[in-house]
């Protein structure tokens, strides 16, 4: 079955192989065959397809990628949030009291939780999801929290080293996540993650799980300098992880590393060296009332971004990307291109998943081209810029997820 969408008054590709206008086309039409976007160009000369979808001059972009989330967990996290808004500052330790509910709370119930929480993303754009395990903490329930993610997402991180358990040695700890709790958790994920922060992993304990899960085949990304200055970045980049996520605190070295991983990239097909994404999570940093990431800083000294929600109980429990977007545009100093890209293009550059990135791009996704995912994002607007322009007003009109239409 194919479909035509005609009259899109905005097509914003964010494909980084359309040279002009930042591939943006307007009158265009797209073509989507199955799974596939088959064709786009100049409605006018649009292909014949089965059925057709009148966007009316409304503007269409790439579904949000969100290369950050942590959506296998039960409980609530409302008091501790009521703390923070009263003046508590955040600190790491609020990972455990998530980590009792979910190890307490059934298989079935904690996947009817996670698919609820996806339902949430997709209803508001999001086409293409990454969660992470990291409320298991021991062997039994860090595998079962990556099998149950499996089923409910796109991409799996396996987030072991989240939080040392309380009363468990940390270097014992590191041990195990490591060793048996990594060859439980390896059927279901593809990345490993660590939390290298004051409070959770130190850099010799993030070395050992970044060492030991490259090993094991993985690829690798870092949640780092959240809290304040530190390694995270640092290792990232040294072990060739595809992003580092948080990105508060950098020092100029931070940001020349950043930079210096991308210098050999080409940053259209995907040939030459890929560097370190730098995730900015400004949900997170609004909730938590730490300073937003220097989103605008990075961007100028040539680093690849990425926006992610990093959807969680604890300090970013939202899932919407469009007001990740609207925050970035507003607060952080991104025009309305940059903050789209990186919340398209730039989450599929953090997993993996972009243009070029394997031989015939039918993996490929976050960015509208002839061979891609047709993962395709309506707005009830005439052009992107009302994303920020409207901030709060839920823009989304209708989505297609692999070319079925979810809303
Ligand atoms: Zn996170």
């Amino acid at each position: 079955m194919s479909l035509v969408i005609t009259n899109i008054g905005e097509l914003m590709t964010q494909d980084p192989r359309a040279g002009a206008d930042e591939g943006v086309l307007r009158d265009a039409a797209v073509v989507v065959e199955g799974e596939r976007i088959s064709w786009l160009g100049p409605a006018a000369s649009a292909p014949a397809a089965d059925l057709s979808f009148d966007a009316e001059g409304r503007a269409l972009l790439p579904g949000w990628v969100d290369s950050h989330t942590h959506l296998i967990f039960a409980g609530d996290r409302t008091a501790e949030f009521e703390a923070r808004m009263a003046g508590k500052s955040y600190s790491a330790g609020g990972i455990a009291v998530t980590t009792g509910a979910t190890r307490s709370t059934p298989d079935f119930d904690l996947t009817r939780l996670a698919m609820g929480r996806v339902a949430e993303a997709v209803a508001q754009g999001t086409t293409y999801l990454e969660t992470k395990t990291g409320y298991g903490l021991d062997v039994e329930n860090e595998a079962r929290s990556a099998r149950i993610a499996s089923t409910v997402v796109d991409e799996v991180t396996y987030l072991g080293a989240h939080l040392v358990p309380a009363g468990t040695d940390p270097d014992e700890y590191t041990g195990l996540v490591c060793g048996p709790m990594l060859d439980a958790v390896r059927p279901y994920v593809r990345w490993a993650d660590v939390f290298c922060e004051r409070g959770a992993f130190t850099e010799e304990q993030s070395r050992r799980v970044l060492q030991a899960c490259r090993a094991a085949g993985l690829g690798l990304r870092v949640h780092g300098n959240q809290l304040g200055p530190g390694a995270g970045v640092r290792l990232a980049v040294e072990f060739g992880a595809a992003s580092v996520d948080h990105v508060n605190y950098l020092d100029d070295d931070d940001v020349a590393a950043l930079a210096g991983s991308w210098s050999d990239w080409d940053g259209q097909g995907g040939q030459g060296r890929r560097g370190t994404v730098a995730t900015a999570l400004p949900a997170c940093d609004l909730s938590t009332r730490q300073p937003l990431a220097p989103a605008r800083l990075l961007l100028d000294a040539g680093v690849q971004l990425a926006l992610a929600s990093n959807c969680n109980p604890g300090t970013s429990y939202t899932s919407s990307m469009a007001f990740c977007v609207t925050t970035a545009v507003l607060q952080m100093g991104l025009s309305v291109h940059e903050a789209v890209r990186a919340a398209t293009y730039g989450g599929a550059l953090a997993l993996g998943r972009e243009s070029g990135s394997d031989t015939d791009g039918s993996r490929a996704v976050g960015s509208i081209a002839v061979g891609h995912r047709a993962d395709l994002h309506l707005l009830n607007a005439p052009s992107a810029t009302h994303l920020a322009y409207r901030p709060g007003i839920p823009l989304t009109a209708a989505l297609w997820r692999a070319g079925v239409r979810q809303a």
